[in-house]
């Protein structure tokens, strides 16, 4: 008999014993302040829907239409068979929205980060990237062959003395970073890290997947919240967050737009998303260009959220985003409590290695515009509750 798949048993035991294993739970209903999970009606603290646009009428219209006048699929890679109106109307709207010459989509932000990477640099270069890096940007680097540098989370002059000892024995150097880091939801200091780019003259890239729809004016994004336009080269994006569809993007200087229509290989080598998905971006865009409102009420509600969390004693760790981690300290304890707060009626995940480091485990709470206050006070209730039965709080 074989036993040449006996490692991968092993291996999920062992995630199991340490309570590491990812338990995939089942919705029943559309995304929104409420959700049926695994036939339960629970309040859901737990996706990236930051703006409830991903049940959003006008959304859902924009993509029925555009699968009645379009179709469903994009039948072929669109360097070969041609791209549709609706990709070519959706990335001139976000490069206006954002403010920068050219945008280019991807099927997903992990994509947008594999093209654009390997794009960009090569063997002969090197990557400074924030130790913290999202798990595509770190893709991204490994694929392109370049030598890559980590510098300490947030930490300019680490990044500079990197910088310092390494840029001169190579071509090119690329500095990256998540603009929100999604399991902490701290900022990169990016006015800072831009300075240290221009005095080096490297190109510099941000990942804001999770400031899209969040920071800046009406949702434009960390460049905008910083006042950076026309400093950044790439500002990489996701329209599967706030945006509440799927997609990737890249926004920036148009050179670098044509050269990825060019180079980046999961533009070449795979399909796009669907017309009635481009269609939704599109609707999506007209509610962010045509009213804060949305983004307004996301940011009121993750303050409350957070300044009840703290004076119920949790802590919530370094976030200045809607991002609300609940710091646990072991998986095992986040993941029961995590179970604990489902019984309760609250869908939260845990977090655990590899997603975050070993001992800082925790409950990730995304706050939505969605979320009503009374959603809010009931979460708040089920998170009192289980931390007392847990001694947590
Ligand atoms: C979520 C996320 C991505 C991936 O986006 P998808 O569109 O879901 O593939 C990429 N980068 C960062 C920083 C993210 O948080």
């Amino acid at each position: 008999m074989s036993n040449r798949l006996d490692w991968v048993r092993t291996e999920l035991q062992a995630l199991r014993d340490a309570g590491l294993y990812n338990h995939i739970r089942t919705i029943g209903s559309p995304q929104g302040a409420w959700l049926i999970v695994d036939g339960k009606r629970v309040l859901n603290f737990c996706s990236n829907n930051y703006l409830g646009l991903a049940n959003h009428p006008a959304l859902v219209a924009a993509a029925k239409k555009a699968l009645d006048e379009m179709g469903a699929g994009p039948a072929a890679v669109r360097s070969i068979a041609g791209t549709t109106t609706l990709h070519v109307e959706l990335e001139r709207r976000l490069a206006k929205f954002k403010g920068v010459e050219a945008a280019i989509t991807f099927q997903s932000g992990f994509n947008a980060n594999l093209a654009t990477i390997p794009a960009l640099v090569g063997k002969e270069d090197v990557i400074f990237s924030d130790r913290l890096n999202h798990a595509s940007i770190i893709d991204g680097c490994r694929l392109s062959g370049a030598k890559i540098i980590a510098y300490d989370h947030c930490h300019v002059a680490s990044l500079e003395a990197a910088i310092k000892e390494n840029l001169s024995q190579h071509r090119r150097g690329l500095i990256v970073t998540d603009g929100v880091f999604s399991m902490d939801g701290d900022v990169a200091p990016l006015p800072e890290i831009y300075e240290v780019a221009r005095r080096y003259d490297i190109l510099l890239m941000v990942d804001d997947a999770h400031g899209e729809g969040v920071l800046g004016k009406g949702g434009r994004g960390i460049v905008d919240h910083f006042g950076l336009h026309g400093k950044v080269d790439i500002e990489v994006g996701t329209l599967s967050k706030a945006f509440g569809v799927v997609g990737g993007v890249v926004a920036g200087n148009a050179l670098i737009i044509e050269w990825l229509r060019q180079r980046g290989r999961p533009f070449l080598f795979s399909s796009a998303v669907t017309p009635p998905d481009a269609a939704a971006c599109i609707a999506a865009l007209d509610l962010l260009e045509s009213s804060t409102e949305l983004v307004d009420r996301l940011w009121e509600n993750a303050r409350y959220f957070k300044a009840e969390m703290k004076a119920l004693g949790f802590d919530t760790g370094v976030s200045t985003t809607p991002i609300t981690p609940i710091m646990l300290g072991g998986a095992p304890l986040a993941q029961q409590f995590s179970r604990e707060l489902f019984e309760a009626g609250v869908f939260a995940m845990a977090i655990g290695y590899p997603t975050v480091p070993q001992g800082k485990a925790r409950i990730r709470v995304m706050i939505s515009a969605a979320h009503a206050k009374d959603d809010l006070d009931q979460g708040l209730e089920a998170f009192a509750k289980v931390g007392k039965k847990l001694g947590v709080i």
